[in-house]
Parts: structure tokens; C-alpha cells; sequence
């Protein structure tokens, strides 16, 4: 071993699901969007700021920060943006997470949040999640550095009602409570109307899975001034360009189209109704989703036979190999065409 090995910050990296380079398969993995962002206002203005490019974007990104302060019904100062969600709660962990007290997230839940929490050395603890897969508001009274829920929680893709997370913020005054809404938008209860009566309430979002976004990297907190004025401190103090010029203006423009936005949820959220019956009915236990995917564990086949069976035909779910959740298969909600195509393998393999 080399001695500066010594000195080095080592870590366990999170492992994002494949993005395999085929173009001819079904890609029900990473819970991307499977319709395209909305139309129109993108190439247009695409186009109008590439002889800008040579100068460096606004550093608080203000026309983005300002069409979500309108489109959301709060005040100035209120929303920090950042390169994809990721950011933005990796930011949190570094800014909020400062003390000796463990901090506390369920048992199962987006494995990203360990990973932040070891490299910037603070300490956790997990209290595991009910027999149903449910987060126990209670379990979250107890001494501790801050919280962090994904709600709906994946890949259990069950979602919380908004009155357990206020007995959550509500326990906790002393710490932040940050609110992981990546999937809200598919019938989840958001933590929004909180935000007036509790100044310890985070709320992060994404425009990677509702805006199906997720290759523009556009994330956003909303807060109390205060609290976002912290991150946004600490993120000048890393980078202070943290979103393209193109992810400020097209993060801007899509908010004005709310109709496609409102066909692209209830597309998805139909066809996850429809898949959900399908697998039952071929022997699966499905949770009841709130999101943009499925969380289902068959009665007899392992989840690790049922992911490698899928793979070989051309279709990526997701499986995770830790102890709870290894019967389980997390599947994106693609087109009704490419859930059609999985129950049809499923029905080969299942034979
Ligand atoms: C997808 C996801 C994110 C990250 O989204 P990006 O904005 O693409 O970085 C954060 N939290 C949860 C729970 C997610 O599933």
C-alpha cells in the first residue's frame, strides 16, 4: 500500500441501474419516463441560447428558481435548484447533517442516502420499516441529527398520508426533516401546505421522473428562506454554476405546458394499474404504487431467476440483493406496448 493511500476519503459508491447501449430493448430499470419531455419549447430554445454559450450561466439560476416559486404558490427565496435531485440531497446531508446524533431513514429505502451519509462521515441509523413495508412515524421519535423520507418511499413504491409526516416534522423541531418527493406526482400526498406552519421542512424534487427529464440533471428544494439560504451557501461554496443554461431555460420553459404534463401522469399511472392487475394475475404480489413503478415479489419464482429470465429477453428490470427485498422485482412503468411485452415474457418464463 502506498502511504498516500492512507490519506485518501475512501467510499462505497451508489450503484445506479445499467444504461446498456442496445437500442432494441426494454429499459424498465432506472425509472425514467417513458414518454418525452413536452414538445415545442425545447429545440426552440435550445437553439436561441447557443451563441451564449460561451459565457457562464445566471449563478442563481434565477428564471428557473422563479417559474418554480410561481408554480408551486410560494415566495421568493423559497427553492434552490440543483444538477438532478442527487445534488440537491447530497447538499442537504453536507449542509443540515452536522452533528454527532445519528440521523435516521428506514431499512429499505433509497440506498443512495447511506452512501452520502458515510462519505461526509455522519452517523445513521435505520429503523426498519413494518411487516407491510410501511414507515413507522414513531420510530422516528427518538433522539437524532435529521431525517430523511422518500415519500412515496421507493422501491417499496408505498406512499405516506401527509398527517404522518406532520407527526414526523412535527416531533422534530429541532432537526430538518427533508421530504424525498422524487415520485410524489403519481398519486403521492405531497408535504407542500406543511411548509408554512413547520420551518424544519425540506421537500426535494426531481424533473427526472414526472418531467421525464432525467438526462437534462434538473433537482429543486423547496423550504423555508432561511433553510434555503444554508444550501445555497454551501453550494456556492462548491460550485457555483451548478445547472447548465440549458437546464435553466428548458427547466423554466416545461412548467408552462401543464397539459402534457397532466397526460404524461395519467398515462402512467393507468398503465401501472393495468400492469398490476396483469401480474397478479399471473402470481404476483404487487404493493400498492404511488409512483412511476412496481414493487411485486412472485409466489414462487426468486426475484434474482425472474431479473436474469428478463435480462436474456431484452428486458431491464430492476433487483436488489439485500436481505429484505431480494423476492422482489422493481419494474418501471413503461409504454402500455412495453408492459404488454413483459407480461408476454413473463407468461414464456412462467410456464
Ligand atoms: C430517482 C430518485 C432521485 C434522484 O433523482 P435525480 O433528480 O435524477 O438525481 C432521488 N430520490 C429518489 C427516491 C429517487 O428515486
Amino acid at each position: 500500500m502506498k502511504k498516500w493511500e492512507n490519506n485518501i476519503r475512501r467510499t462505497v459508491p451508489y450503484v445506479p441501474g445499467e444504461q446498456p447501449k442496445e437500442e432494441n430493448i426494454i429499459k424498465l430499470n432506472t425509472n425514467e419516463n417513458p414518454y418525452p419531455p413536452v414538445r415545442g419549447a425545447l429545440s426552440a430554445h435550445l437553439r436561441l441560447e447557443f451563441e451564449k454559450m460561451r459565457l457562464y450561466p445566471d449563478p442563481e439560476a434565477r428564471e428557473l428558481v422563479e417559474a418554480l416559486e410561481k408554480y408551486y404558490g410560494l415566495g421568493g427565496g423559497q427553492v434552490v435548484v440543483g444538477t438532478g435531485s442527487d445534488d440537491i440531497l447530497s447538499l442537504c446531508f453536507l449542509t443540515f447533517f452536522n452533528s454527532d446524533r445519528p440521523i435516521l431513514f428506514p431499512d429499505v429505502t433509497y440506498s443512495f442516502y447511506p452512501v452520502w451519509a458515510q462519505v461526509y462521515r455522519i452517523p445513521y441509523e435505520c429503523p426498519p420499516l413494518d411487516e407491510n413495508f410501511c414507515i413507522r412515524p414513531e420510530d422516528y421519535m427518538r433522539e437524532n441529527g435529521g431525517i430523511v423520507i422518500a415519500n412515496p418511499n421507493a422501491p417499496t413504491s408505498l406512499g405516506m398520508k401527509r398527517s404522518e409526516i406532520e407527526e414526523i416534522v412535527r416531533a422534530n423541531p429541532d432537526v430538518v426533516v427533508i421530504v424525498d418527493e422524487a415520485y410524489v406526482d403519481f398519486g403521492g400526498e405531497t408535504a407542500l401546505p406543511l411548509l408554512e406552519k413547520y420551518d424544519n421542512l425540506l421537500i426535494v424534487r426531481t424533473y427526472s421522473k414526472s418531467r421525464s427529464l432525467a438526462g437534462m440533471r434538473i433537482g429543486f428544494a423547496m423550504g423555508n428562506r432561511e433553510l434555503i439560504q444554508f444550501l445555497r451557501d454551501v453550494q456556492a461554496s462548491i460550485n457555483s454554476y451548478s445547472l447548465t443554461r440549458e437546464a435553466i431555460r428548458v427547466g423554466a420553459v416545461v412548467l408552462e405546458d401543464e397539459e402534457t404534463f397532466q397526460k404524461n401522469r395519467s398515462a402512467v399511472m393507468d398503465t401501472r394499474e393495468w400492469s398490476r392487475g396483469e401480474l397478479e394475475k399471473r402470481g404476483f404480489q404487487v404493493m400498492d404504487s404511488q409512483t412511476n413503478f412496481l414493487f411485486a415479489k412472485h409466489g414462487s419464482v426468486p426475484g434474482q431467476k425472474l431479473f436474469e429470465e428478463l435480462k436474456r429477453k431484452g428486458i431491464y428490470v430492476r433487483h436488489f440483493d439485500s436481505e429484505r427485498i431480494r423476492d422482489y422485482l422493481r419494474i418501471t412503468v413503461g409504454t402500455g406496448e412495453q408492459m404488454e411485452q413483459l407480461i408476454r415474457a413473463l407468461d414464456e418464463l412462467l410456464i
